[in-house]
């Protein structure tokens, strides 16, 4: 038996897939950026490949390359992605349309 060293066993690691539904980097930033031409707030969402838990991402309207899971602490790079969609009620200042 050995004591937890951290090493070679990559191949262990299991993999959990998107969920359904999930888009690819691309599509995702392209809905995100209209929902923000929009005026709304977009936390991404992800699947942490080590341990399966989703995850929302903390930082709104930014898609990182790497997320460190909150659940398991690995850093985990998503490929597909949701997101949170934050819709913006009537606020006290009116926005301008130009
Ligand atoms: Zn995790």
């Amino acid at each position: 038996m050995e004591a937890g060293s951290a090493s070679a066993h990559a191949e262990e690691i299991t993999m959990f897939p998107p969920r359904e539904g999930d888009l690819t980097k691309e599509e995702a930033t392209a809905r995100a950026t209209a929902y923000l031409r929009q005026g709304h707030t977009v936390h991404f969402k992800y699947t942490c490949a080590a341990c399966g838990s989703r995850q929302t991402a903390a930082e709104p309207n930014v898609l990182h390359e790497s997320y460190e899971c909150s659940e398991c602490r690995s850093t985990t790079t998503p490929t597909r992605f949701g997101f949170l969609l934050v819709m913006m009620t009537a606020s006290p200042h009116a926005r301008k349309g130009a």
